[in-house]
């Protein structure tokens, strides 16, 4: 059998690490990049005795998540011990929400094929990080800075079908999260990790097949690459008549394969209870609403705003909400330059197209929302032409400098004086008196050639509209 006979079954559990200046259950700094252990306290570092204090704003970015995630948001949740002996968890526990969490029953609307399907979200619960082992040849060392930083678990309903599905779902809550201002979105920080469940079954079949978890995934690619990968091997194993091992496995995104890692703990093992240091969670209906109404505008109102207050395609407005951060830039290209279908036109194509060429975000971009509009401007009173535009586009891009200053100093402002077109003009037709006679003779074909003729001999600068009305003036009047 070959591979389109099977189905895949995929659900993604998100780990976003919240905003927090502090930690989950103490005062230490979340700083990423700190010394060593230089964040870290008796609370986070589970030594006997110390009792941990949540931080509000952990609960109120959970709950502003959970809103955003159209959840249902309990006004009573349980912390519990999820008891493992790891050697970077010093308690032996990790504190997280288990059979009463803070949110559930949620979903989230991704465009699959200009379709829109709706992700269940089963819950989004609270939980801590634990340290990190850093392994050095024949010795580990342990940096405890992480552990006890807030995380909110995101986790889906097996879903998605197809590793472009996942991938899409995890952008879509990343977008959300990020407009939230709950987390970050880094991935490369570690501010975002996402395990995949993976399963497989015969298409037709209502049995869900046994499936394996690829852990710690920190790229979009490497979701859709890693899952991707992991479905094939299932199929594999399964035609060739072994069993799938509920385990966990590791991506190695250099190899492109996944790697067998543990076999995969059931709930139970964890033996979870309720923490007895810490107080159910109660968070008041009243308390609840007024986070919802301060919810920002998120992405899916942004995209309709977009469309009707600038009258953008639903392309374009879909592309530039996707991303906070390239949302606020076409907001102020748009006002700045008065040219809505403009400053989308140029952010999509050529901004976009340099960013991913140079592996940039928008926020590193080197030009800024009001040099680009400026750009528009000039182009708009035709003091530059859309042609020479480009490339005085491509110097801003390379210099970071603005395109008036540009344009001055390459002397490439646009010529509309008709008498120095005119010149030209009269120029390349004494110049072409073959093409002149053949296009006099009925080949109208060979304007075009003119039209280049006149523009190179203008050095790009001659205004397009003008060269053209000249011409025909000046080829069909003295025919
Ligand atoms: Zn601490």
């Amino acid at each position: 059998m070959g591979y389109e006979e099977y189905e895949s079954i995929i659900g993604l559990e998100i780990h976003a690490q919240l905003q927090t200046k502090s930690k989950m259950f103490c005062r230490c700094s979340t700083q990423f990049g700190a010394g060593d252990n230089e964040n870290t306290c008796p609370v986070c570092t589970g030594m006997p005795g110390a009792l941990p204090v949540i931080n509000k704003k952990a609960v109120e970015h959970s709950i502003r998540v959970g809103l955003a995630l159209n959840c249902r948001i309990n006004e009573k949740s349980i912390f519990a011990r999820k008891n493992y002996f790891y050697p970077d968890l010093p308690k032996g526990y990790q504190i997280s929400q288990y059979s009463e969490p803070l949110c559930e029953k949620g979903y989230v609307d991704i465009i699959i094929n200009k379709e829109k399907k709706r992700i269940g979200i089963t819950r989004a619960h609270m939980e801590e990080d634990a340290g990190k082992s850093l392994h050095y040849g024949e010795y580990t060392l342990i940096n405890l800075n992480r552990s006890s930083v807030p995380l909110l678990e995101i986790v889906s309903e097996p879903d998605l079908r197809s590793p472009t599905e996942a991938a899409e779902y995890a952008r879509a809550v990343r977008a959300i999260l990020i407009y939230l201002g709950a987390c970050d979105g880094n991935l490369e920080e570690g501010s975002m990790r996402c395990d995949c469940n993976v399963s497989v079954r015969r298409k037709g079949e209502a049995k869900f097949g046994t499936r394996t978890e690829l852990k710690n995934i920190n790229s979009f690619r490497f979701i859709e690459k890693a899952i991707d990968y992991e479905i094939q091997r299932q199929i594999d194993s399964i035609e060739a008549g072994k069993k799938i091992v509920q385990e966990t496995r590791l991506y190695d995104s250099t190899k492109n394969q996944t790697f067998s890692m543990r076999s995969k703990e059931e709930a139970h093992d964890y033996r979870y209870f309720p923490d007895p240091d810490l107080l159910p969670l109660e968070a008041k209906r009243s308390w609840i609403e007024s986070i919802r109404n301060e919810l920002p505008e998120l992405p899916e109102e942004r995209k309709k705003r977009f469309q009707t207050q600038f009258a953008l395609p639903e392309y374009d407005a879909d592309i530039l909400t996707r991303e906070k951060g390239l949302a606020d830039y076409y907001e102020v290209v748009q006002k700045e330059s008065n040219d809505p279908k403009a400053s989308s036109n140029w952010i999509m194509t050529e901004l976009l197209r340099e960013l991913k060429n140079s592996d940039k975000e928008i926020s590193q971009s080197p030009i800024n929302p009001k040099q680009l509009a400026e750009l528009i401007r000039l182009i708009n009173d035709k003091t530059i032409s859309g042609k020479i535009a480009k490339d005085v586009f491509a110097d801003m891009y390379r210099t970071g400098r603005g395109p008036s200053a540009i344009v001055k100093e390459k002397g490439v402002v646009q010529i509309s004086d008709e008498v120095q077109i005119e010149k030209w003009v009269t120029q390349v037709i004494a110049g072409n008196p073959k093409q002149t006679e053949d296009y006099r003779g009925g080949r109208d074909k060979l304007f075009g050639f003119f039209v280049g003729q006149t523009m190179k001999l203008s050095g790009g600068q001659a205004n397009p509209e003008a060269v053209n009305k000249i011409l025909i003036k000046k080829l069909k009047g003295q025919a």
